[in-house]
């Protein structure tokens, strides 16, 4: 008897963590790394919301809690939907997870029979097939190009719905990509969506306040209000406010989901920390003036990051207009070969080349389910970030010699 279960089979390890993992072992043994794997804000939590989280310590607010969260938490959160989406939930339709990452998978969890079908538009966020799979749902891929934004046309949902279909996974600003679904992109798939009314939205919002330039945040309930009763909108702290590590995600939608969600909850986790529930009050209800300030921020980085990277011979991107990635297109550099004479025939050899030759870790784009690319984080310090790209230009740079040679 295997101690695995069959179930896991067809799962992989998260190949965002993984990378990181590699690229931190390698930095503990010493050598020259720069990681620009991970998604996650290097700015410190803003003060005022480590202080709540302190304070909760001290006032003794350390014991379990209710399964959805708080009451004065579920409430912030009804208000921020008010506030800044026109969303209206009621407090018994919002629940709060371990990051939104519980949160989806919950509620897949919770709705999924075997084999009713997700449409996940790709390039998508690492842990979304996964997630469908482990729930025992079948996650149904469309492609989305990159000549065309890579965002998810409505002739393209159309095609990929059948029957079994339960839920439409959409991301926007989106991971890995940075594509931004605008009110009219997202009303031409709500016309769509009209008609097949077995059709859940599953709306992951975590990345809502970094949208850049001209781009405007838009989520589906609050688009289509007649879809509002069979979408779930996911948020949560970990991006904005730069909270990755209290865990803190939270969902809204159908109430009968969002019980069984609890249930899920109740049975497993039981809630997140209460400490960090108290901090996340703070965050999305006390002063926001921060995050003008992390979007400039990401903003530079942004223009600096795809500046350098289109210098690169064999490399392109497109200007993303949210979330903090460059998704960077590598097929310039596939069929050539290094100085080490190994060929470099896939995005995922090219990482492991920039890793190898250059010190430099990305998350190559199988991850995210679109070849050839290389998806690069730019949540890190400008330094860091000017150092990265110009070894990752030496590095193509050297391929192309290479080959003329
Ligand atoms: N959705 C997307 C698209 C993400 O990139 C992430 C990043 N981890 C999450 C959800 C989950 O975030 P968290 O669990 O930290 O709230
Ligand atoms: N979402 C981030 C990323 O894509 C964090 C890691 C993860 O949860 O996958 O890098």
């Amino acid at each position: 008897m295997l101690l695995v279960s069959s179930r896991l089979k067809s799962i992989r390890p998260s190949q965002t963590k993984a990378t990181a993992a590699r690229a931190a072992a390698l930095k503990a043994e010493g050598k020259d790394i720069v990681s620009l794997s991970l998604g996650e804000p290097d700015f410190e939590t803003p003060a005022h919301i480590a202080e709540a989280g302190i304070r909760a310590i001290r006032e003794g607010k350390t014991h379990y809690t209710a399964v959805a969260g708080i009451t004065p938490l579920r409430e912030a959160i009804r208000q921020k939907f008010l506030r800044d989406n026109n969303l209206d939930y009621s407090l018994d339709q919002i629940t709060v997870g371990c990051g939104a990452k519980q949160v989806v998978f919950d509620a897949l969890y919770a709705s999924l029979e075997p084999g009713e079908e997700v449409i996940v538009p790709t390039p998508c966020w690492v842990s979304y097939p996964d997630m469908v799979r482990l729930a025992g749902g079948e996650p149904v891929l469309v492609e989305c190009l990159g000549d065309e934004g890579f965002k998810l046309k409505p002739e393209s949902l159309e095609a990929a719905i059948t029957p079994r279909t339960k839920w439409l996974m959409l991301n926007s600003p989106s991971n890995p990509t940075g594509a931004v679904y605008s009110r009219d992109d997202l009303g031409a798939l709500a016309e769509v969506l009209r008609r097949h009314p077995q059709v859940h939205i599953l709306s992951d919002d975590i990345y809502e306040k970094l949208v850049f330039g001209e781009a405007r945040f838009a989520t589906m309930a609050s688009v289509a209000p007649d879809l509002f009763h069979r979408t779930v909108t996911i948020n949560g702290v970990s991006k904005a406010s730069a909270m990755t590590g209290w865990r803190v995600g939270y969902g809204a939608g159908p109430i009968e989901l969002i019980k069984a969600m609890n249930v899920i909850q109740g049975q497993t986790t039981s809630h997140t920390s209460s400490i960090s529930q108290h901090a996340a009050i703070e965050a999305i209800s006390g002063d926001q003036s921060y995050i003008a300030e992390f979007k400039a921020e990401f903003e530079k980085r942004r223009d600096l990051v795809i500046g350098k990277i289109n210098t690169a011979p064999g490399l392109s991107c497109r200007t993303p207009d949210g979330a903090f990635y460059a998704f960077v297109n590598c097929t310039g550099i596939i069929g050539r070969r290094g100085a080490n004479a190994k060929g470099i025939e896939t995005d995922s050899d090219f990482a492991l080349y920039l890793l190898d030759e250059v010190g430099v870790a990305v998350v190559p784009g199988s991850g995210f389910l679109a070849s050839p690319y290389i998806r690069i984080s730019y949540a890190s310090a400008m330094e860091e970030l000017t150092d990265a790209c110009d070894r990752i230009v030496a590095a193509c740079t050297r391929l192309a010699e290479e080959k003329a040679a």
